[in-house]
Order: C-alpha cells, then sequence, then structure tokens
C-alpha cells in the first residue's frame, strides 16, 4: 500500500522522537510491502522562526492533502512571549482544527512490566488499569470568544464555553462505538450541576443510550471523576468528556501509567486523515540530549497504521517490539525504577538506541 504521511517534527525533543518514529515506520513498511512518503511540515517554533506563523495555510494544507498526520510536539521557553495569536500551541489548535479532528483517543493503559513506576499503591495497580479517554477537540472553551477588557478601570477576562447539539452528538458516537469495541462500558464525565454546557451535554449522551443497547452508561461530575482516577482507575473502561475535562483528566491518567512518554494519541474526524502524537510536550529540559524516550511517539505511528491505514497487523508488530524491549529490561531514564533493585535488572538507554532496539525487534 502507499500512504503519504505529513510529518511535523515540531521543536524541543520533537525532531528527536519521530525520527525514531520514522524509523520504526520504514522497518514496518519494509517487512508488510509498504511504500511510506513523508512531507516535512513546519509548526510551532520553529515556524514562527521561519515563516512568522506557527502554522501558515501552506503548511496546514499540506497535512489536510496527506493521508495522516504524525507529530511530535510544539513549544518551548523561546516563544514564551510571543503575543497569544502567534504562540507554538496557536498552530496546534489551528490543526486540530483545520483536519477537523474531534475526536481525540488517549489510552491510559498500565504496561505490566512498568507498574511500579505507578504513583498509585500496588494493590490500587493491581486491580488494572486500562481506560481510554474519548476528548472532544475541536469546540467548548478553547475554541470560544476569549478577551480581556477593562470595566471602570479593572481588567476582566472572558472566555466563552458553548457546545452545540451537534457537536456533542458526533463525540458522544464515538464513545458508545469505542465502548462497544472494548469492555462495554461508557461513562460520561461533565459538570452538569453548574454549567449550561454540561446539562445539554448529559442530555445528548442518554438521547443516545437506546441506540447503544450493549453499552452501558454512566454520568460522573467531572471533580469526582478526578477522584476515582486515582482511588479506582480499575472502574473505567471508555471516559467521553469535553474538550477541557478531557484535557485536565487525561494528563491525570497518563500519570498513573508511569510516564507521560509512554502515551499515544490519536485525533480522527469524519475522514480517515488522522492526527497521530504523543500526549507530552516539547520537554524542553531534555532536548537535544538523547535523553527521551520516544515509545509515545512509536505507538502513536502504530495508531494511525491501525486506525488510519487499517493495518492491524504492521501495528501489532510495532506494540509487540516495544513489549519485547521492555520485557529485555531497557529503559530510558523517565521509565528507570527508582527501587535499586530493580533498577539492576534494567539497562539505561538513550532516545536513539531505544529506537534502534524496538526497530531490531519489529
Ligand atoms: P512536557 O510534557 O514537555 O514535559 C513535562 C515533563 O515530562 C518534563 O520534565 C519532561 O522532561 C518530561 N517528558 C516529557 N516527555 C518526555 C519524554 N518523551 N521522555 C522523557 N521525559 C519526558 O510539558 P511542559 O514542560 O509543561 O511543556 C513544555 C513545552 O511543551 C511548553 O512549551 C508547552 O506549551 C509545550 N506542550 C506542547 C504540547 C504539544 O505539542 N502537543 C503538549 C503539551 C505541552
Amino acid at each position: 500500500m502507499n500512504k503519504t504521511i505529513a510529518v511535523i517534527r515540531g521543536d524541543g525533543i520533537g525532531p528527536e522522537i519521530v525520527n525514531e518514529a520514522l524509523a520504526a515506520l520504514d522497518v514496518t513498511a519494509q517487512k508488510f510491502n509498504h511504500n511510506f512518503t513523508y512531507i516535512d511540515v513546519d509548526m510551532g517554533g520553529c515556524a514562527i522562526d521561519k515563516w512568522g506563523d506557527p502554522l501558515p495555510q501552506a503548511e496546514l494544507d499540506k497535512c489536510i492533502a496527506a493521508d495522516s498526520v504524525l507529530l511530535g510536539a510544539v513549544g518551548g521557553p523561546k516563544w514564551n512571549d510571543v503575543p497569544g495569536h502567534m504562540r507554538p500551541e496557536k498552530g496546534l489548535l489551528r490543526l486540530r482544527a483545520g483536519m477537523g479532528v474531534y475526536s481525540n483517543n488517549r489510552p491510559a493503559k498500565i504496561w505490566p512490566q512498568l507498574a511500579s513506576a505507578s504513583p498509585l499503591k500496588e494493590s490500587i495497580v493491581a486491580r488494572g488499569i486500562d481506560f481510554i479517554i474519548v476528548r472532544e477537540l475541536i469546540g467548548g472553551i478553547y475554541f470560544g470568544e476569549h478577551r480581556t477588557e477593562d470595566v471602570f478601570g479593572e481588567q476582566r477576562a472572558v472566555d466563552v464555553l458553548t457546545y452545540t447539539e451537534a457537536e456533542i452528538e458526533r463525540i458522544g458516537r464515538i464513545g458508545f462505538e469505542t465502548a462497544r469495541r472494548r469492555r462495554g462500558k461508557l461513562c460520561s464525565v461533565e459538570k452538569s450541576n453548574v454549567l449550561d454546557s454540561s446539562r445539554l451535554w448529559k442530555t445528548i449522551m442518554h438521547r443516545l443510550a437506546p441506540e447503544y443497547p450493549d453499552v452501558e452508561l454512566s454520568d460522573m461530575l467531572v471533580d469526582n471523576c478526578a477522584m476515582q482516577i486515582v482511588k479506582d482507575p480499575s472502574q473505567f473502561d471508555v471516559i467521553v468528556t469535553e474538550n477541557m475535562f478531557g484535557d485536565i483528566l487525561s494528563d491525570e491518567a497518563s500519570q498513573i501509567t508511569g510516564s507521560i512518554g509512554m502515551i499515544p494519541s490519536s485525533s480522527l474526524g469524519a475522514t480517515s486523515c488522522g492526527l497521530y502524537e504523543p500526549i507530552h510536550g516539547s520537554a524542553p529540559d531534555i532536548a537535544g540530549k538523547d535523553l527521551a524516550n520516544p515509545i509515545g511517539t512509536i505507538l502513536s505511528a502504530a495508531m494511525m497504521l491501525r486506525f488510519s491505514f487499517d493495518m492491524d497487523a504492521e501495528a501489532n508488530a510495532i506494540e509487540s517490539a516495544v513489549a519485547a524491549v521492555l520485557d529485555a529490561g531497557y529503559r530510558t531514564g523517565d521509565i528507570m525504577p527508582t527501587d535499586a533493585d530493580e533498577a539492576a535488572m534494567c539497562r539505561l538507554v538513550g532516545c536513539r538506541e531505544m529506537g534502534r532496539l524496538i526497530r531490531e525487534r519489529i
């Protein structure tokens, strides 16, 4: 199969981790007889430096025209003081909106080899952590009106949170369908005791429920959900929630699984052209030092093969290679055990070596 992949290396550790993911894709293409063509796209701080814009239209067009997009990460202290509309993260919001990817899926799954890296008690981890957060990605408060105004000499800031029925319904359906393919449990998370947008959210979820009789729907307030994720994560199968709640909860969920460097994500809309990226940022503190964990990006590439290209066997080959490398005791710094006895059983490797070890096992 021939596929064109738009590649956004971005800033900080972005180029290092994306290089390893592309090398893993190349080995997979060779093994399964595919041909992947990569188109470089500038986005984030590097695009501001080069084009004076975090995502020029021509760069966005390359992403829309591709079969899928692989992204490293954007941002860094160098661009902290640029005006709000020019920040690297604006490029990311524009990319998501431009591609129409309204559904962000983040798995929160503990790798058995890394169970001790979870900050939760062993007794909680032993019950299992394996859920997905389906987050609405191009609506809500991040895309509402933002303004800061002067009211009688005092500054007032306004951020508008809006959801339409259609926006809620399409993400709700993704939630139900995801649960249907898993253990059949969907938890809809909102703040319906306070927010109108959440009350509409809840109404639509219950309106959809009869269409999915094989899925058990429950409701949870977002503050309770934040508690339950650390108290008993085993209760969750699929969580569906709005943009900002999903942003916060999915970072919390990533932490209980060990390291943010391990977690991939997919963002999809109405077409098979998806956006695949690790959930972490550009980690400027370790950029350029060969210290980054490339696994979240490599697993994002595997998700691309599975969800956008329908290549299950190929995705499995990458995921099994990651498991084999962890089984063999290889660890980047972020997943190295802190316990001395456990650490003695592991081998510390850098970003490039981790990528090479995974490729070797694909
Ligand atoms: P971060 O995720 O970049 O880093 C948080 C911590 O996790 C750091 O200590 C970092 O070293 C570590 N870390 C992250 N990824 C790692 C990896 N693959 N391997 C090993 N360690 C890893 O979050 P931050 O420090 O809050 O943000 C840094 C920059 O990234 C900011 O400019 C922020 O705006 C941007 N950011 C970008 C994205 C994105 O591109 N999608 C997401 C979040 C943050």
